[in-house]
């Protein structure tokens, strides 16, 4: 309770209130339906969504931000002229995600109460959604390198399908493999060589653009998903990646280079078809001497 009476005190002159009725938030069976709605995913885009239809259900909402210590999603769209509002959720005053309500029209005091009440129901799931949300990025996480997994490029590879399917948004792919990496383990030792492969998840971070994804695939291979890219972008980040693993004094120092083996996503591809024309393309790159990039 103390919580909620800290958030109405701070809000209670300020510019969103307009005095036409007594601030009474939801009856209690509203209260137990949003709870229930609330309750019915654990996860955190799911959540989110969910908690956007109550906000709009209830209030002229335009959208919603929700920031937490990894990341944040926005639902919703504001506009240039909209009115915010910064509300922090916190157990044993700790402070773990903030909301930004962003709104067109001032709020009424009542609707200011429902708001109020809407984000106290909210802070359970919404404590539980993100638990599950980093023990859930934490399995889709390689342990050395700190890119994604392998199941992790599996359910992004399978999102980007879906999505090529229902907007026609392409992407492409890299399979990237170290050149003579048993040289390095074998000359210079195991530890080195996991330097080495931090030093490529490394340069892969900095060849890509934002909205693009890396992973170790597992041992030294690599792959890259690129949203929207066709087989001449692929080829200009996998030039990229080649000369970035020859500016960099881990990599340099041990003459490491690699293979790429690239194509893009084809209408009715499965996972394993796109995956299958880069792994051959990759074996085109080895075949004709490694240190090289193919496309297919
Ligand atoms: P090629 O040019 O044909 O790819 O030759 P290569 O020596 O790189 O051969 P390959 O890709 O088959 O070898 C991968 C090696 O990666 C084998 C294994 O010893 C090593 N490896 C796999 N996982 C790890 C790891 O986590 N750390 C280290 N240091 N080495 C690993
Ligand atoms: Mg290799």
């Amino acid at each position: 309770m103390e919580q909620i009476s800290q958030l109405y005190d701070d809000t209670i002159n300020d510019h969103l209130f307009t005095s036409d009725t007594a601030p009474k938030g939801m009856k209690q069976h509203e209260s137990n339906i949003v709870m229930q709605q609330l309750a019915s995913s654990i996860d955190l885009h799911k959540l989110a969504s969910l908690y956007y239809n109550q906000l709009k259900s209830k209030l002229n909402i335009d959208a919603v931000t929700i920031k937490f210590p990894t990341g944040l999603i926005t639902i919703g769209e504001a506009p240039e002229n909209a009115t915010s509002k910064s509300l922090d959720q916190s157990i044993n005053r700790k402070i773990f995600a903030t909301l930004v309500y962003s709104f067109s029209k001032v709020l009424s005091m009542r609707e200011h109460a429902i708001l109020i009440e809407l984000h106290r129901l909210f802070k359970f799931p919404l404590n539980n959604a993100l638990e599950y949300h980093s023990i859930k990025q934490l399995a889709l996480k390689d342990h050395l390198t700190s890119l994604g997994n392998r199941a992790n490029y599996q359910e992004t590879l399978l999102r980007l399908i879906s999505q090529a399917h229902r907007y026609g948004e392409g992407f492409g792919l890299l399979v990237i493999d170290m050149d003579k990496f048993k040289h390095i383990n074998d000359t210079f030792g195991h530890h080195e060589g996991d330097k080495v492969l931090i030093a490529v998840a490394e340069v892969l971070r900095h060849s890509l653009r934002d909205t693009d994804y890396a992973f170790r695939f597992g041992g030294d291979e690599f792959c890259c998903l690129l949203p929207g890219s066709q087989i001449a972008t692929n080829s200009k980040i996998a030039q990229r990646i080649q000369l970035l693993m020859k500016s960099d004094p881990v990599l340099s120092r041990h003459a490491v280079s690699c293979s790429i083996g690239s194509t893009v996503y084809l209408a009715n591809d499965s996972e394993q078809d796109i995956f299958n024309r880069a792994d051959s393309a990759l074996y085109q790159a080895k075949q004709n001497g490694r240190a090289c990039y193919k496309a297919a």
